[in-house]
C-alpha cells in the first residue's frame, strides 16, 4: 500500500481542488490525483480562456462604437497570436498558483490517472492508495458527432489551440459554447454561421433571452441556420463543407467547430469495481449530498449527474468537505436558484424559474410577469442600438420573485447581487423599496411597473 489518506480526490479541476483544500484545512490527510495541468476544463480549456477572448471581443465592440463618441475610427485588428501567448502565460500562472495552494494546505499531489481497485482503494500507475473517502471530480470532454467527416472539425478544446482566427467558420450546436464562440468570433471579424438542428438555441432559457439573443446575433451579422441536422462534413479544394440531412450544403469554410454538448470522463475509472452507478451516458449518479451508490464514494462537477457549472462543482465540493470533515452533518448544496451567465454578445444573466416553468408550477393565475426593454445609455448614439431587456416573475399575493432574466450589456455583472436577493426571498415590494442607482441599466430591475 503506497499511502493511506482520509480523502482521495480524483481530478484536479475546480471542484476537486476546492474539495481537497477545504478538507485539508479541517486537518484531513488528503491526496489529489491529476495527470494534467491543474485547474481542469475551466482554467485550461473553458471559462478562463473563453472570458479572455470575450473581453477581447468586448474591446473590439467598444472600438467599433468609438466614432459615435467622437473618437477617430481605428482600423487595426487583433494580433491573435499575441493574445494567445498572453492568455497561455496567464493560465500557466494560474496552474502554478493552484499547485502552491495545494502544497500550502498540505494536499499531496499524485501525478497520473486514478482507477478504482475497490471503493476505498485507488490505483495510480503501479501504486495503490487507500482512503476512508474518495471523491470523483474528473470532469467532462466535448462531444463530436458520429457522422462521416467529423474529424474535419474541432471542438472547444481545439478552438483554444488555433494559431490564427478562422475566416469563415461554422459552429454546430445550440448551447452555451456554441453561442459564446459564435459571438466572440463574429466580434473579432470572422464570418460566422451558427448551425442549429432546431429552431432555437439555449433551450432551457427564458424565451425573452433566447429570442432577444437570436435577434441580436442576426443583427450583428451572424448567419443563423435553423432546422439543419448536419449529417456529414467534407473537405475539397474550396475548403470544408457541412452537408445537412436535406442535402443543403454550407461550403467554403476554413473551420468547423462542434459544440454539441459534453460527455463525462468516467469510462476509465474502474467504477464497476467500486460499485459506483452511472446513467446510460456515463454520468455518475449522486444524491443531494453528492453520495454515489458506493458508501464512502462521492462525485461532483461535470462527471456527476448534476448541472455542469464551475461554481456548482466548487460549492458542492466545499460543502461535502464541510460535511465529512467539518462536523456540519447535513451540509450540502441547494441546487435550486443557480444563477448563470452566458457570455454571448450581448450577455445573458438568469436565475430562478423561466416564465414557462413558473406557469407550469404555479398556474397562469399564480404568477405575475414584469418586463422592460430599453436602449442602454452606452448605445445612445448608435444608429441601430442593441436593446437591453429584463423580466421578473413573481408568485403569490406577496409577489415573491422566483425568476429574474436579463439580456444586455452588463447583464453578467448585474446578476450576482440580484441572485443574493432571490435567495433571501425578495419580493417585488423589496425591489420597489430599493433605491435606484442612476443612470445604470441595473436600476431598471428595481423600477419595473
Ligand atoms: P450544452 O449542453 O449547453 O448544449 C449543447 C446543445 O447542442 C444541445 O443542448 C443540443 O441543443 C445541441 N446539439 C446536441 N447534439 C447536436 C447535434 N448532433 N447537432 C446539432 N446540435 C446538437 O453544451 P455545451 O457544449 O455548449 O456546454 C456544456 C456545458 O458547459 C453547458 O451546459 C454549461 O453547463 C457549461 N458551460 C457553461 C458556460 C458558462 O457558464 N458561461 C460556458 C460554456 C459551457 P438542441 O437540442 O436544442 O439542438
Amino acid at each position: 500500500m503506497a499511502g493511506h489518506y482520509d480523502l482521495i480526490v480524483i481530478g484536479g479541476g475546480s471542484g476537486g481542488i476546492a474539495t481537497a483544500n477545504r478538507a485539508a484545512r479541517y486537518g484531513a490527510r488528503c491526496a489529489l490525483i491529476e495527470p494534467g495541468p491543474l485547474g481542469g476544463t475551466c482554467v485550461n480549456l473553458g471559462c478562463v480562456p473563453k472570458k479572455i477572448l470575450w473581453n477581447a471581443a468586448a474591446i473590439q465592440n467598444s472600438v467599433d462604437r468609438a466614432p459615435d463618441y467622437g473618437f477617430p475610427s481605428f482600423s487595426g485588428s487583433l494580433d491573435w497570436m499575441a493574445l494567445k501567448s498572453a492568455r497561455e502565460a496567464y493560465i500557466s500562472r494560474l496552474n502554478d498558483r493552484y499547485g502552491l495552494g495545494l502544497r500550502d494546505n498540505g494536499v499531496e499531489l499524485l501525478r497520473g490517472r486514478g482507477c478504482f481497485v475497490d471503493s476505498h482503494h485507488v490505483a495510480v500507475g503501479d501504486h495503490t492508495y487507500e482512503a476512508e473517502h474518495v471523491v470523483v471530480a474528473t470532469g467532462g470532454r466535448p462531444l463530436v458527432p458520429n457522422i462521416p467527416g467529423a474529424n474535419l472539425g474541432i471542438t472547444s478544446d481545439g478552438f483554444f489551440d488555433l494559431t490564427e482566427r478562422p475566416q469563415r467558420v461554422a459552429i454546430v450546436g445550440a448551447g452555451y459554447i456554441a453561442v459564446e464562440l459564435a459571438g466572440v468570433l463574429n466580434s473579432l471579424g470572422a464570418d460566422v454561421s451558427l448551425v442549429l438542428r432546431r429552431k432555437h438555441f439555449l433551450d432551457r432559457f427564458d424565451t425573452l433571452l433566447r429570442e432577444g439573443l437570436m435577434n441580436a446575433m442576426m443583427h450583428s451579422g451572424i448567419d443563423i441556420l435553423t432546422h439543419r441536422q448536419v449529417t456529414e462534413a467534407r473537405k475539397d479544394p474550396s475548403g470544408l463543407s457541412l452537408i445537412a440531412r436535406d442535402g443543403e450544403t454550407l461550403s467554403g469554410l476554413d473551420s468547423i467547430i462542434w459544440a454539441i454538448g459534453r460527455a463525462p470522463r468516467s469510462g476509465d475509472l474502474g467504477l464497476a469495481a467500486a460499485g459506483i452507478g452511472t446513467d446510460s451516458d456515463g454520468y455518475i449518479l449522486v444524491d443531494d449530498h453528492q453520495n454515489t451508490s458506493a458508501p464512502g464514494v462521492y462525485a461532483l462537477g461535470d462527471v456527476s449527474s448534476r448541472i455542469a457549472l464551475t461554481p456548482v462543482a466548487i460549492a458542492a465540493g466545499r460543502r461535502l468537505a464541510d460535511r465529512l470533515f467539518g462536523g456540519m452533518t447535513d451540509r450540502h448544496l441547494d441546487y435550486s436558484q443557480i444563477p448563470t451567465v452566458v457570455f454571448s454578445h450581448p450577455p445573458l444573466g438568469t436565475v430562478g424559474l423561466t416564465e414557462e416553468e413558473a406557469r407550469e408550477q404555479h398556474g397562469d393565475d399564480g404568477i405575475k410577469v414584469y418586463r422592460t426593454e430599453f436602449t442602454p445609455l452606452v448605445n445612445a448614439f448608435a444608429k441601430e442600438p442593441d436593446k437591453t431587456a429584463m423580466k421578473l416573475i413573481t408568485v403569490g399575493r406577496n409577489e415573491r420573485i422566483v425568476g429574474l432574466h436579463i439580456i444586455g450589456e452588463g447583464a453578467d455583472e448585474m446578476l450576482q447581487g440580484f441572485a443574493v436577493a432571490l435567495r433571501l426571498g425578495a419580493t417585488k415590494r423589496d425591489f420597489d423599496d430599493t433605491l435606484a442607482i442612476h443612470p445604470t441599466s441595473a436600476e431598471e430591475l428595481v423600477t419595473m411597473r
